[in-house]
């Protein structure tokens, strides 16, 4: 296992650290999913590309990852606050449909969208619906422990309170005094005791879609909570590493990390990931700015910002090409070049796979190919080994593809490589291409074209009287199942029957 060498940046500790599981080779790794109320998008593409890597990776260097993801159908309310509509519930309302329509409906156009993108499904993919008692229990055992209050059957966690043992804001870096004046006054109607107290239980108003008994009131829990439910019960009450975009880091999870200390005693998670965020043409994206693109438009070229449709596969290679730390930027220019990238290296992989090592005695080896060959190999793997650095990886790749499209044409001869600097190149490009970074050659649906080509070709034999090749192209399609069919003024293909 090349486990030792593996560095990862760590959010709570603000520096990289080498990477020791828990309990090697196991890992538990839990990632906050989609609110599952709309379309998904290149942000949720971003998120679910990044931990796809890191669990690949991980998985490469032979650890038996456990990877919990979850979908979020109840609790996320606007703007990710404690009072306001759920997200899902609104959307229903809007469609007039059942909130778990909805829920189901988004959960499945994700899948079809993440599975577009290659990515692996997580090994557990619980739902916050599902643990609604799991939920219950967590907030009475933070009642008990006295971190909680109920208010007219809601309860909330108790921040002050819990900041004068632990302190609140170590991931996100903030300081509750700074917090507590930079937060609006509470009016006299809010029921908590302090501003950044948030709920654990929410009491439903009578029109409120989705809830369940509780020892406090019909309601449904606080969004903060199922995280804290459901990767406790599948990884335990720490696990090594949970992830998500920037943007939940607070109050998110930050309130997991008080959760989860108020319930276990102990951080959730020993290593906190976060991947940043995408902007457009260096804007955030956003649905009132106009440029908010979900990924079907992005595969379909149907959206005012898309000059051209974007295969997933690009889309992925895209978002490969920059470190998940770094903002990444869409624009059409950016997606144009890495859609050229992209179909390099697959090329390159076509190609690698043809290569087959010849001894030549005439031929020599080469000490400079040979060194330049091992630097680039054990560059790719430092690189992922550095904070998972795909961007850099990449580039060694590049150099590797150099070689291989040599070695193709004929300019380098396998000999001067010798067999295992030879097997060595061949195999780590295509660990890099299929195991690591997760490339699929897109074959698209060529057929139609091609046959089109073909037919005319025919046409034109035809007219031209040269039966020779007549026959030729008609065998040739036979062969493939196919046969042409002759009409008075056209002529066509049908499947042999
Ligand atoms: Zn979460």
């Amino acid at each position: 296992m090349q486990s030792k060498k593996l560095k990862i940046y760590n959010t709570l500790s603000r520096k990289k650290e080498f990477f020791e599981p828990i309990s090697p080779p196991h890992v538990g790794m839990y990632v906050c999913g989609p609110t599952v109320y709309g379309d998904a998008h290149l942000g949720h593409a971003r998120a679910a590309v990044t931990f796809d890597g890191v669990y690949r990776y991980l998985s490469f260097l032979g650890y038996k990852v456990r990877y919990v993801r979850n979908i979020t159908d109840v609790g996320h309310l606007e703007a990710d606050a404690d009072d306001g509509e759920d997200k899902i519930a609104k959307k229903a309302k809007l469609e007039q449909l059942e909130p778990m329509e909805v829920a189901q409906q988004y959960a499945s156009s994700y899948h079809r969208d993440m599975e577009l993108l290659n990515t692996i499904r997580p090994s557990i993919e619980p739902r916050a619906t599902g643990h609604i008692p799991e939920q219950i229990k967590l907030v009475e055992k933070i009642l008990e422990g006295g971190l909680a209050y109920e208010v007219n059957g809601s309860v909330y966690f108790d921040v002050l309170k819990y900041n004068e043992t632990k302190k609140y804001g170590r991931l996100s870096g903030r300081v509750v005094e700074e917090l507590m004046s930079g937060s609006r006054e509470l009016d006299g109607q809010s029921e908590k005791r302090n501003p950044l107290d948030f709920a654990l239980w929410k009491k439903a108003s009578p029109e409120h879609l989705m809830k369940w008994d509780s020892p406090w009131s019909l309601g449904f829990p606080g969004w903060h909570l199922e995280c804290t439910a459901m990767s406790s019960k599948y990884l335990g009450n720490q696990f090594d590493i949970h992830g998500g975009g920037m943007d939940l880091m607070f109050p998110h999870h930050e309130c997991e990390i008080a959760q989860g200390n108020a319930c276990h005693q102990a951080d959730p998670a020993r290593y906190w990931l976060h991947n940043n965020m995408i902007t457009i043409n260096g804007q955030k994206m956003g649905k009132s700015l106009g440029n908010f693109i979900t990924l079907q438009q992005l595969f379909s070229g149907e959206h005012d910002k898309l000059e051209q449709a974007y295969s997933p596969m690009t889309v992925r290679y895209f978002i490969l090409t920059a470190h998940y730390r770094s903002t990444l930027d869409f624009s059409n220019q950016a997606l144009q070049a890495a859609q050229k990238g992209y179909k390099k290296l697959i090329n390159g992989h076509r190609i690698a796979k043809l290569l087959t090592y010849q001894e030549d005695p005439e031929v020599s080896p080469d000490e400079n190919q040979v060194k330049q060959i091992e630097k680039s190999i054990a560059d790719a793997f430092s690189s992922m080994d550095d904070d998972f650095n795909t961007a850099q990886a990449i580039g060694h790749l590049f150099n590797l593809l150099k070689k291989i499209n040599s070695l193709y044409t004929g300019q380098l001869h396998p000999a001067q490589l010798g067999k295992k600097v030879f097997e060595a190149l061949i195999k780590t490009f295509d660990s890099f291409i299929t195991d690591i970074l997760g490339l699929l050659e897109e074959k698209g649906d060529h057929q139609e074209d091609l046959l089109k080509v073909i037919l005319e070709l025919y046409g034109k034999a035809k007219t031209a009287r040269e039966y020779h090749q007549v026959d030729e192209i008609r065998r040739a399609l036979k062969s493939a199942g196919l046969i042409i069919k002759d009409m008075k003024d056209k002529v066509d293909w049908a499947y042999e029957e």
